[in-house]
């Protein structure tokens, strides 16, 4: 009996990933993100899928793929129309999927498992599924229900979430050995209205779906971040989620290689973000360390008299407690948003290294201009009251203080009105899109409006400006360093996803079969 594995998304385009693999009268998928380069060519800012038609937007436009069978009945409208546009399209299977082994918390490699069946178990680190449930407890409508599943009622042809219904956790099960009572208080947590049926996961990561697996914590910018291998008859399956080498935790990576290894696995499925950009990302300084970011930010702060913003991207608490460190050696204190606060409970509660706000004296909580609205927000708030600053505090004590802001919170820069002299760290990857190069223009035209200077610039900073080098380091491997993984590990196949350059992999010909994916072409293997 042969196996196959189907890129449905991933090949050749960066995430999205949804990697079925099909053996031994299973499937299971290498997660199941939200493909936003597909997304991209049909949507803009204000024509967006209709989320009251359910999955009709996303199947017909192939931003899921028409597999009859995985998706939640209640997001698909009685009119038949899911399931009828499905049929139309040439490479439509009605599936059975057994389980979703999801690598980490970015909404690329996760984001559509709002769409499955709510039977679906789903395999991740505790750390990956605590970071999802906060998204989601977080999040309105984006990323969805990628935690837990609130049911859709329908009303004359369109969906609406029924708030009245009780919300039903998927199930998990989680590579831990232990479950302690503030890891169950979090897990059941649901403040607001609608009550939440907490399902306890299972702690037993040894099989799926009846094969036998094994998961690897690998170095990322998400912590919890694992790649995965299943034992199949046709030999090891192995999915490497998003790693890096370089840093202070490539060390992390390189275990997972060797352990990998001395399984002499058939298949490696790897990401290749980076191929191609190498001398771009040397030359801006983003293939150093952590270590090295925080001492750049440091000499950055301790030259900044007034007001100090950092910016990095959402969910990435390694660089948060960067600044966090940042800002304690230069007498300030890091202003975490509220959802960050909230981030940094879910974390706590499985890894008590995260600090909270609460215990942390070099952290405080950010209360933005508006009031808080939903309920999360106002328990938090509550929880933290006595570590609250609002903006007029960072106006007029710019110098106690690093604000957490990113691209999106621009607008309390009208609240916070800083005084002249305030200085904005972009410590987060460069645009790879048009709408981030656009976006890219924006923020400096709001910066240049009050006056704030950017630091972390990576055009100066490839045009040589010492000044604007270093303030990020990049979540994912280089070329070389991918190369070195790949004879590291020595796979009979690999078949490369999460990357523009899959040709790139046609170097190890010869040496091991490479196969380029197609989306939805099934890649055969023999017994
Ligand atoms: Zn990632």
């Amino acid at each position: 009996m042969g196996a196959r594995l189907t890129v449905w998304d991933g090949a050749g385009v960066i995430g999205g990933n949804k990697v079925l693999l099909e053996a031994d009268g299973r499937a299971i998928f290498f997660d199941f993100g939200t493909a936003f380069a597909t997304m991209d060519r049909y949507f803009d800012e204000f024509l967006q899928g209709r989320v009251n038609r359910g999955l009709l937007d996303l199947v017909e436009l192939d931003i899921l793929p028409p597999l009859d069978g995985i998706y939640r009945p209640d997001l698909a409208p009685s009119d038949g129309s899911v399931a009828e546009r499905m049929r139309r399209k040439p490479d439509h299977r009605v599936l059975e999927v057994h389980a979703v082994l999801a690598s980490h918390a970015h909404v690329d490699h996760n984001g559509a498992i709002s769409s499955l069946r709510e039977d679906i178990p789903i395999h991740c680190s505790p750390m990956t599924a605590f970071i999802s449930k906060a998204m989601q407890d977080c999040g309105t409508a984006y990323p969805g229900d990628i935690a837990y599943v609130r049911p859709k009622r329908e009303d004359h042809g369109l969906l609406a979430t029924d708030l009245k219904a009780t919300a039903r956790q998927r199930p998990h099960v989680l590579t831990a050995t232990e479950w302690t009572e503030e890891a169950g208080a979090f897990w059941s947590r649901r403040d607001g209205k609608q009550r939440l049926a907490s399902v306890p996961p299972r702690l037993d990561a040894s099989d799926v779906a009846g094969l036998r697996y094994r998961a690897f914590g690998v170095d990322h910018s998400v912590l919890g971040s694992t790649a995965f291998a299943i034992e199949t008859s046709v030999g090891w399956i192995a999915y490497t989620g998003d790693l890096r080498l370089h840093g202070k935790y490539g060390e992390i990576t390189r275990r997972f290689a060797e352990a990998l290894s001395e399984l002499r696995p058939r298949v490696l499925v790897t990401e290749g973000t980076h191929l191609g950009e190498e001398s771009a990302l040397r030359a801006q300084g983003s293939l150093g360390s952590e270590q090295g970011v925080r001492d750049r930010a440091l000499e950055v702060v301790r030259a900044a008299s007034g007001f100090v913003a950092a910016d990095f991207q959402p969910r990435h608490v390694e660089r948060l407690l960067t600044f966090r460190d940042v800002a304690r050696e230069t007498g300030r204190k890091l202003a975490v948003l509220v959802k960050d606060a909230y981030l940094l409970e879910a974390m706590h509660a499985i890894d008590p290294a995260v600090p909270t706000v609460d215990a942390d004296d070099a952290l405080v909580l950010y209360v933005r201009g508006k009031l808080a609205a939903t309920a999360w927000e106002r328990s938090v708030l509550h929880r933290l009251h006595a570590r609250r600053v609002e903006a007029h505090e960072l106006r007029t004590h710019p110098e106690g203080y690093i604000a957490a802001l990113s691209f999106y919170e621009l607008g309390e820069l009208i609240e916070i009105d800083p005084p002249a002299g305030g200085i904005w760290i972009h410590s987060t990857s460069e645009a790879y899109d048009e709408e981030g190069r656009v976006n890219w223009r924006r923020l400096k035209d709001w910066l240049a409006h009050f006056g704030v200077r950017l630091v972390g610039d990576f055009e100066r900073a490839r045009a040589g400006d010492p000044d604007h080098l270093g303030l990020h380091a990049s979540g994912h491997v280089s070329g070389p360093e991918l190369a070195e993984l790949v004879d590291l590990i020595r796979p009979a196949l690999v078949v490369p996803v999460h990357t523009e350059h899959p040709e790139w992999f046609r170097r190890f010909e010869g040496r091991r079969e490479i196969a380029l994916p197609q989306r939805g072409r099934p890649i055969e293997l023999d017994a």
